[in-house]
């Protein structure tokens, strides 16, 4: 190259410059990514230890959870019963297995209304987020009426639906509340079917018994009982262990 091409392009470099621009990560100046030369002589990018980072923050704001919910941390979960201590500890090695494995499984957190099996159920999400696995928050019934809703056309339909098949894993709150109508069932088919032939997890939390899960649809309980592969914690059904009706009654 010559020496006036040269002069320019510093120039130009020069001008371009933008005083005091502040970066996140002045490492890579936040593109993600940093260029060497490799053996070969070609610049070859190397993914910058921020992106990891950046890429849970960007899951954790497609997971669905609003602010509220991003409190809900293990951690935060108080435990002074033997079945929260109990069900706690059983979540804690779900995530520990999920990481150590890339599992596939399941999570069922079943039974008492108010114990704290959502709480759970997010605090397991954001461990997982944290580390860069996406994960997506739905309460069952804005799912079936999302699906209902746009089931009159494919296309939308179809969009509705990969919500709830693509992401890695996906957290279904309050599943099986109120009486399903019969198209209830076939999008709820839908979804456990298709997560279930790809092997993608589901966490679900649900009022419901496994027996009760069984009995309502056995193909759609079986795919969820199977997947969940042993990782199901059952609260136990007692007035007394419901925390939102502290103090009520
Ligand atoms: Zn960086």
């Amino acid at each position: 190259m010559d020496q006036d091409l040269i002069n320019i392009l510093n120039r130009m470099k020069q001008n371009c410059k933008v005083e005091d621009m502040h970066y996140d990560c002045p490492i890579c100046e936040d593109k993600g990514y940093t260029f060497k030369t490799d053996k070969h002589g070609y610049e070859v990018a190397v993914p910058c230890k921020c992106l990891a980072k950046k890429q849970s923050i960007q899951k954790m704001n497609r997971s669905g959870l609003t602010e509220v919910f991003k409190q809900k941390t293990i951690n935060s979960f108080k435990a002074d019963k033997k079945w929260q201590i109990e069900a706690k500890f059983k979540v804690k090695q779900y995530i520990e297995d999920f990481l150590k494995k890339g599992s596939n499984a399941g999570l069922i957190l079943s039974g008492q209304p108010g114990s704290g099996k959502t709480h759970l159920g997010i605090g397991t999400m954001l461990e997982l987020i944290n580390n860069n696995i996406g994960c997506v928050y739905k309460e069952y019934l804005s799912m079936l009426t999302n699906l209902k809703q746009t089931s009159m056309d494919e296309t939308d339909y179809l969009r509705e639906l990969e919500k709830y098949t693509n992401p890695t894993v996906l957290f279904l709150d309050d599943f099986l509340k109120g009486e399903p109508t019969v198209a209830d069932r076939k999008y709820i088919y839908k979804v456990i079917n298709t997560r279930y032939l790809k092997g993608m997890p589901i966490i679900i939390s649900t009022e419901k018994s496994i027996k009760e899960i069984l009995e309502f649809d056995e193909a759609v309980g079986s795919r969820i009982i199977e997947q969940a592969k042993g990782n199901i914690i059952e609260f136990p059904r007692d007035s007394s262990n419901n925390y939102r009706l502290r103090g009520i009654v």
